[in-house]
Parts: C-alpha cells; structure tokens; sequence
C-alpha cells in the first residue's frame, strides 16, 4: 500500500476507517470523506439521517444518496414514509423565481464529484 499522509479515523456512524483529503472537496468546499480502504469517497451506510424542511412546501425531507435523479441531482425524499419528495409548491415557484434566488439545490452531502 501506498503511505497516506493523513490520518484516518472511524467513520462515526459506521465504524469504517475513513480520512479527510483537503483536495477532494464537494461543490460546497466541504472536505468529504474517503475509505481508507479503497481511496474512493466514503458513502455511509449508516448515515443518520438529517430532515430538514422542504423550503417550498415546509414537509421535513432529508437527503438520501440513492434517491437521484437521472440527470444525476439528489432528490429529497419525505421523511414520514421515504418516498421520494415530489414538491408541487417548487414547480410553481420555480416559475415565477424573481424574489429571491436563493435556489440551493446543492447539498452538502453530494459525493459525486470527485472527478480531478
Ligand atoms: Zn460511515
Ligand atoms: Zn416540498
């Protein structure tokens, strides 16, 4: 194995041994975190889960890696029966969206991009 310049620590929700890479960041500059195992981004298993409300209709959804959509984007997912959130309020307001662009779809916890 190649050395690692970083220390790694237990993933706290799993237990998986996991380090941070400051040059592998997500889109928010947030470090993620990667297996010491295998180099790659770590996607917990045991993730807790984090609902928080939806800002177009108030419901409390939460962020689920496997839910994402075909053009790669998460989908938040309803935190009272885990299907995905299928907000009627956002269609309509991302139309008429000339207040305030306050559009952040980006989540903190895409893992996605680690492409360098
Ligand atoms: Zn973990
Ligand atoms: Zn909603």
């Amino acid at each position: 194995m190649s050395q690692r310049k970083f220390s790694t620590f237990a993933c706290k929700a799993c237990g998986e041994d996991i380090y941070l890479d400051p040059n592998r960041t997500a889109n928010s500059g947030t470090r993620i975190p990667i297996n010491a195992s295998d180099d790659n981004p770590h996607v917990c298993p045991n993730k807790p889960i984090k609902p928080f409300p939806c800002k177009y209709c108030g419901q409390p959804v939460y962020w689920d890696s496997k839910h994402i959509s075909p053009s790669g984007k998460h989908i938040p997912v309803n935190f009272s029966d885990n299907q995905n959130h299928d907000c009627r309020n956002r269609g309509e307001q991302r139309q008429q969206n000339n207040n305030n662009d306050n559009d952040n779809d980006d989540d903190d916890d895409d893992n996605n991009n680690d492409s360098i």
